[in-house]
């Protein structure tokens, strides 16, 4: 079951006019969130950047922050799987085509619930190859737009080297991947590039970033050569959580295997999300 202007419909039954400004220009934003055990991960958090990036877009959003909740709610009982993947999209509705913003055009607003799987644990054992590539996106990376075409593109990029992400460098600073963000580590310090319009504002990254309160961090632009010369790459989402980076562009990150401390970072992070399933801490603002 689907969820689409109001409605909650079989997705076979759901259709959006031709003239709809997401089909014509991919005029509209989206969020993820992972549902556990049918509790939201981190909602108030996944709605507020959904609140920033319709304000990136100048689209009022359709609901409060209290709607949302109970229309998600609702979306999760209808759906069968005790762990989902809560895909929101909203666009600037249908209208005769011409870019400028139509008048009195009520936004669509659609949402999909499909199965949330775990991350593969063979990729969590020996991690995943990824490949470097010039991030040559638009400059408001920080948006959650649904025009995803240079993402696309990088990620196919990926695929056909055989690998599963492709890291992205600007100007020979790393920004993030193709759908994650990265993490490096040197030297037993953990690295993150500061959050900025080049990049999306990942909520497992501020996870992540949280739980590192007790190994020594540091969040600061990493150049290209730090990111070649790392002993561990991490890349972390809301549905692939954090993965590691074995190789880079073919060659062995570190020693060529899950380093030590994504070890520690997986366990912090798997006992965080039981402790949010047992109290629903998650789900608050904190
Ligand atoms: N960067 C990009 C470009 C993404 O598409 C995503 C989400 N798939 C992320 C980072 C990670 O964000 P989150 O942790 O909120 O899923």
């Amino acid at each position: 079951m689907i969820y689409l202007n109001g409605s909650f419909l079989p997705l076979e039954q759901a259709r959006i006019p031709v003239l709809d400004r997401g089909f014509i220009f991919g005029d509209g934003i989206y969020e993820v969130i992972p549902v556990y055990s049918r509790q939201p991960f981190r909602l108030a958090e996944h709605l507020s950047r959904l609140e920033r990036s319709l304000a990136g877009i100048r689209l009022p959003n359709p609901h409060s922050a209290a709607e949302w909740a109970v229309k998600i709610t609702e979306l999760i009982a209808h759906n069968p799987w005790e762990d989902q993947s809560v895909y929101l999209h909203i666009t600037r509705g249908v209208a005769k085509r011409d870019h400028a913003f139509p008048q009195n055009t009520p936004p669509t607003v659609m949402m999909i619930s499909s199965p949330l799987a775990a991350p593969a644990p063979e990729h969590l054992a020996r991690g995943v190859s990824a490949v470097t590539a010039v991030d040559n996106r638009w400059l408001r990376c920080d948006i959650k737009a649904i025009s995803l075409l240079p993402n696309v593109l990088l990620r196919q990029q990926a695929v056909d080297a055989g690998a599963v992400e492709a890291i992205l460098l600007r100007d020979g600073m790393l920004t993030e991947g193709a759908a994650s963000n990265v993490f490096v580590v040197r030297n037993g310090i953990l690295l993150a590039p500061p959050k900025s319009h080049l990049m999306l504002p990942g909520i497992t990254y501020d996870v992540v970033l949280e739980l590192a309160a007790t190994i020594p961090h540091e969040v600061r632009p990493l150049t290209e050569t730090e990111l070649r010369g790392a002993h561990e790459i991490w890349l972390t989402s809301s549905t692939r959580e954090i993965t590691p980076v074995t190789r880079l562009d073919g060659q062995p990150v570190g020693a060529g295997e899950p380093g030590p401390l994504f070890r520690r970072m997986h366990g912090l992070y798997q006992e965080f999300k039981a402790a949010v399933m047992r109290g629903g801490a998650g789900t608050s603002g904190g």
